[in-house]
């Protein structure tokens, strides 16, 4: 599960804390180095982690907290507060049309998790009340529509595809139509992957972008991939524009840097958290309760 190993050792660093009572400045800056190194043991940013435990310090080292009378739980406390921050602060969800459809452009790069995702996303937004329409526009990868089929049928949504021999701008623009006459409030489409990010790629889903003027921009990136899943971020952020990231694979990612750096690099929130390959198994992604995991 994710941040197995900075749990333990963040809750080794404090443990001694605890054990000590009154704290000295020296004794925070020494667990605050354990922090430090675990963090960059977990493939957290360099950069976000020098800002994070410098920002701790300057919290951790005054009077209220050394001279309170349980000065480890107020580290403790600090510290929980900026792991809450540098995953985003507070829960950010998707922006609704206020004229619908609220049209849902994916994005990502191959085998991260996007179409899984589309499905998960059209389950959760379905028990919400909305009615999705599941776009196949990732017209490349071989079974891409065949799988994003079968997960409509899960879910129990029509999914709109046109083959892969149309111009994934025109199926874009096909299926807003669609979702108009046919009363979908929310309009989620799955588009092309690669490997490696390309010109090509980009200019497909900038293309995409142009046409139909999502709501949304969500790019789906495997959190076990760590720093490089923060340059992918990076990376389409630049090109493309994105609204929001989902984190997935959580469930097998137990170092964590990806989802401690990418919203503190990008500037953008983890919308959502992928747990799981089961449909259920998106959720929203809550920073404090993400906090909470690591300190226990
Ligand atoms: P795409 O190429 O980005 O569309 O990737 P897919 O949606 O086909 O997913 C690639 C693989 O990752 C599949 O085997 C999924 O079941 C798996 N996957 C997706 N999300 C998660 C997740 O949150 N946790 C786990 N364990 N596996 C996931």
């Amino acid at each position: 599960m994710i941040f197995e190993g900075l749990a333990d050792k963040l809750q080794n660093a404090f443990d001694k804390l605890k054990g000590k009572g009154k704290l000295s400045e020296k004794d925070v800056k020494t667990a605050l180095r354990e922090v430090k190194l675990a963090l960059l043991e977990a493939d957290v940013n360099f950069k976000v982690v020098k800002k994070f435990v410098k920002k701790i310090e300057e919290r951790a080292v005054g009077h209220e907290v050394l001279d309170s009378l349980t000065p480890a739980q107020q580290v403790i406390k600090v510290v929980n507060e900026e792991l809450t921050d540098l995953m985003g602060g507070s829960q950010s969800k998707i922006a609704f049309a206020s004229n619908p459809p609220t049209v849902i452009m994916m994005a990502g790069l191959q085998g991260a998790g996007k179409t899984t995702t589309v499905g998960k996303l059209a389950k959760l937004l379905k028990k919400q009340g909305k009615n999705p329409l599941l776009v196949a526009g990732d017209i490349y990868r071989p079974a891409a529509i065949k799988q994003l089929q079968v997960l409509g049928e899960r879910v129990d949504q029509p999914v709109f595809s046109m083959g892969d021999k149309q111009d994934p701008v025109d199926i874009a623009k096909a299926a807003i139509s669609n979702a108009e006459s046919n009363g979908h409030d929310v309009v989620i489409i799955d588009t092309a992957g690669r490997l490696h990010i390309d010109e090509e790629l980009m200019d497909e889903l900038k293309n995409v972008k142009k046409a139909v003027k999502p709501h949304e921009i969500l790019l789906v990136v495997d959190s076990m991939t760590g720093q490089d899943a923060v340059n992918v971020a990076q990376s389409f952020d630049e090109a493309l524009g994105i609204d929001g990231v989902v984190l997935t694979k959580l469930d097998g990612d137990a170092r964590g840097g990806a989802a401690l750096s990418i919203s503190s690099v990008t500037g953008k929130a983890i919308k959502f958290g992928g747990f799981g390959e089961k449909l259920d198994d998106l959720k929203p992604f809550h920073p404090d309760r993400m906090a909470s995991r690591i300190l226990g």
